[in-house]
């Protein structure tokens, strides 16, 4: 356990599945909104268990636009987390409304559903709630309260492609869309990757066709059905839409990402209970709370420090030691286009961010990588 080893936080399993995938769009000619994206939605789809499935070109956009579909506009609120990456809040700015945070359950690091009938008011348009890190949050909950109050539920399911929730007593993956929408990001960070790249999933076909529409400048006739048409068409821009295409080299590698994908969820789970096993001998540190109702692709696994550890030091001793980690998921309201006089009450998702540290965890790390972490933490924090 002396050798320096050089451990980093997380490693995309990508190669040469991808690399010959891509070869297909560029030796064809067409390299955007033509067969491998349409074959990458109805695979995701498939994958899902969701009706319909629309690829964007990130999780953020994605976002926009399930807002968008929603209605949610100027003067609205929005209620949804603080404790994200800072792009949850965004998209809720980026059609002039007002992210109003509720605290997380420290338990899960996802949205404490007993706090959100509190924050409705006249104004509320959506509940955006994340699976923060692949772990479900409470949907049941969340959609209990959104139900009794009319509310729509989109899921930033970023993290969570891959992760399953029971439902009816059947375990579902996350993007059937239990919520209206649900949205998916293929960023290196996440499970599976395209480099950039994002999907939305609904059982609703009137959202799904204005994705399609917004997605591309809010054009009438898509690219598939022009090429193949024998006479000539015109096609027409009713509504202001946007370019968040995906390409077809991303969704190209993104089939492919999809078949890998059962297998990455294992080798997570796999490192995920063995973190759990490892570091229950650790006195003083809690770890992320499994419900008996989620199964997480633990996209992240964080344990949090007993009081009289510093955040940074232990960081840094890891570092030192060739271990990479990063500290607990950031808030949004500390950032400076959130804050706002009279500040937040949001002690949980501060918490979380001052305590927590986020371990490393990729498909190819080995048993014997795991040790070394988790010797290294013991050694750190002795
Ligand atoms: C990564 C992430 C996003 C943004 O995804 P992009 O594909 O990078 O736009 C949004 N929400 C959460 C919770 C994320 O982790």
């Amino acid at each position: 356990m002396t050798e320096r080893r050089s451990i980093p936080l997380t490693r995309p399993l990508i190669g040469e599945a991808e690399a010959e995938a891509s070869r297909r769009p560029i030796m064809s000619g067409w390299l955007t909104q033509g067969p491998e994206v349409a074959a990458f939605e109805q695979e995701f789809a498939a994958y899902t268990g969701a009706a319909h499935a629309t690829a964007v070109s990130n999780c953020t956009t994605a976002l926009h636009l399930a807002l968008l579909v929603l209605g949610v506009g100027s003067g609205d609120e929005v209620i949804t987390v603080s404790h994200s990456y800072v792009a949850t809040a965004n998209v809720v700015r980026y059609c002039n409304a007002t992210p109003v945070f509720v605290d997380i359950d420290p338990a899960t690091s996802n949205m404490d559903a007993s706090q959100i009938e509190a924050a409705i008011t006249p104004r509320t348009k959506a509940i955006l709630c994340v699976h923060q890190m692949g772990l479900p949050c409470d949907l049941a909950a969340i959609l209990a309260v959104a139900k009794a109050h009319g509310l729509p539920v989109v899921e930033d399911a970023a993290c969570a492609s891959g992760s399953e929730i029971s439902w009816n007593g059947q375990w579902e993956k996350v993007g059937k869309a239990h919520g209206d929408i649900a949205c998916f990001s293929f960023h290196p960070r996440k499970v599976i990757t395209t480099g950039d790249g994002g999907m939305i999933t609904t059982n609703n076909p009137d959202y799904d066709r204005q994705f399609r529409l917004l997605r591309q400048h809010g054009m009438s006739v898509n690219d598939r059905v022009r090429h193949s048409a024998n006479q000539v068409i015109f096609e027409e821009h009713a509504v202001i839409g946007y370019n968040y295409r995906m390409t077809d080299v991303q969704a190209a590698i993104g089939r492919e990402q999809l078949k890998r994908l059962p297998g990455i969820v294992e080798a997570r789970r796999h490192l995920g209970s063995r973190y759990v096993q490892l570091l229950a001998d650790l006195p003083g540190f809690t770890m992320p709370h499994e419900p008996e109702w989620a199964r997480t692709n633990w996209q992240s696994f964080w344990v949090r420090l007993p009081e009289h550890l510093d955040q940074r030091t232990v960081m840094q001793g890891m570092l030192d030691r060739g271990v990479a980690t990063r500290r607990g998921i950031m808030n949004a309201h500390r950032e400076v286009p959130y804050q706002r006089e009279g500040g937040y009450n949001l002690p949980e998702s501060e918490r979380a961010q001052d305590r927590n540290i986020i371990l490393p965890l990729y498909p190819q790390m080995t048993d014997e990588e795991q040790d070394y972490v988790v010797a290294m933490l013991s050694e750190v924090c002795a």
